[in-house]
């Protein structure tokens, strides 16, 4: 059997960009089931995140704005936002790693135990030995499900097509409008450049992963209808999951990306939590690699670093109100509204780039827009305490940097 520091099970953005981290200290396998370098989803991020992650060749398009429309407002969200060609991170992240001598297999992860001091990974056709799992086989990984570990789980679950075609106003704008606000159902644009564009129907459910084909018809009927002269290049399907885990890793077992739970509840987006994390994951992972403490206390550790309680929080509440608009026909434009109220600073919420004077100010234009006696009937006791909670603390904080400011 062969023997690697580190076998990382999935090749996603989660996986991929481990890899390419981590093979710079230690000897890599990657187990991917589809083809590596593949994927159904699609990204958009900031230019500045391009940069310092240096993915600038993998942009396919830049632009100054992501316009919500709601059925009576819209906002345009001001940044210098990208939309990448994702198959294209994928690769470059895929070529970093490979390039210090990673190897990628084009293998189904199947379970693992434990041998003395090592695990042994079973594949579809092979075994390998190791020091370190890390999975990042995305929601559905099969050892998330045995180990029974999904404490809490909410869905954005998407079905559309990569498609030429189309014919827009503004064929580079990315934008999301409502498919059946009633029905908390939306359309997603991601232009990919003039003439193909990323479109997806997507739906916010609670307590479920949702079936992305469930979608499908709605999907289909909306380009009908809109677009009839559109055609598929390739699907796009998949879910974003937020939530929490019962634990964050397993003996000798870590957890990244989608199986880790790093989208947060109400913003910022899976793929850009990674990005934004993955180095720190890494130096995390080089930590107790040196030092031999692969146990699951150690590695939960390392997963908890990732995660900020404040902004947590405050996720919390932005989770707790978005119970508001789901149950609530026709109330997605309490979203946009507080989107306008934000202003300039909305950006810092799609981002999730949040201090904690931020979130203060959030929190009570959040309160403004939308009454609290009109959303408190339809948030859960155990969050509803919470929350008064938080806006009690904001509130007495917010005095004390009024008198200190006027001081
Ligand atoms: C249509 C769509 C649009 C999106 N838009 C955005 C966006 O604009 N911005 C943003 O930040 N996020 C966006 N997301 C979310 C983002 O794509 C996900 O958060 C991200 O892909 C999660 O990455 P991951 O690597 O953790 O998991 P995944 O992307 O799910 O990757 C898991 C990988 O593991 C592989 N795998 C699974 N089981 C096994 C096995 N047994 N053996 C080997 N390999 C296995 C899978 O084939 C897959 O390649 C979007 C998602 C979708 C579906």
């Amino acid at each position: 059997m062969q023997f690697f520091d580190i076998i990382i099970a999935g090749g996603g953005p989660a996986g991929m960009s481990a890899a390419a981290e981590l093979s710079k200290d230690f000897k890599i396998l990657i187990l991917e089931k589809k083809k590596p370098g593949t994927t159904q989803t699609t990204w958009y991020s900031y230019e500045d995140r391009a940069v310092k992650y240096e993915l600038e060749d993998a942009i396919a398009v830049r632009t100054k704005y992501i316009k919500f429309t709601a059925p009576t407002v819209e906002h345009f969200m001001k940044d210098e936002c990208v939309v990448f060609d994702q198959q294209k991170v994928l690769e470059i992240w895929m070529e970093r790693a490979k390039s210090n001598a990673a190897v990628v297999k084009h293998e189904a992860f199947i379970a693992y135990y434990h041998l003395g001091n090592e695990i042994v990974v079973e594949t579809n056709s092979d075994k390998y030995r190791a020091s370190l799992l890390i999975d990042s086989m995305g929601i559905n990984s099969s050892i998330l499900q045995k180990n029974k570990l999904v404490k809490r789980k909410d869905a954005w679950v998407i079905y559309g097509a990569k498609m030429s075609n189309v014919v827009l106003d503004n064929p580079l704008q990315l934008e999301y409008l409502p498919l059946n606000d009633e029905e908390n159902t939306y359309i997603g644009i991601h232009p990919h450049n003039e003439n193909e564009t990323n479109i997806y129907a997507f739906k916010g459910q609670k307590n479920t992963y949702g079936n992305p084909k469930e979608l499908k018809e709605k999907f289909e009927r909306f380009i009908n209808e809109f677009q009839p002269n559109a055609k598929q290049i390739s699907i796009l399907e998949g879910t974003i999951v937020s939530g929490t885990l019962k634990k964050y890793a397993l003996d000798k077992v870590v957890f990244f990306g989608s199986s880790g739970m790093l989208n947060p509840d109400g913003c910022g987006m899976g793929f850009n939590e990674i990005l934004m994390k993955h180095r720190a994951f890494a130096d995390g992972i080089r930590e107790v690699m040196k030092t031999k403490s692969l146990d699951e206390k150690s590695l939960q550790r390392v997963a908890y670093a990732l995660k900020d309680p404040e902004t947590i929080n405050f996720q919390k509440i932005i989770g707790a109100f978005s119970l508001y608009f789901i149950c609530s026909p026709g109330k997605w434009d309490g979203g946009v509204k507080w989107l306008n109220a934000m202003g300039e600073d909305s950006k810092y919420w799609m981002r999730n780039e949040m201090t904690l004077d931020w979130i203060k100010r959030a929190n009570l234009k959040l309160n403004g827009v939308i009454p609290f006696k009109e959303t408190y009937k339809m948030i859960p006791l155990k969050d509803f305490l919470f929350i008064l909670g938080q806006y009690i603390r904001f509130k007495i904080k917010s005095k004390k940097s009024d008198f200190r400011n006027s001081a």
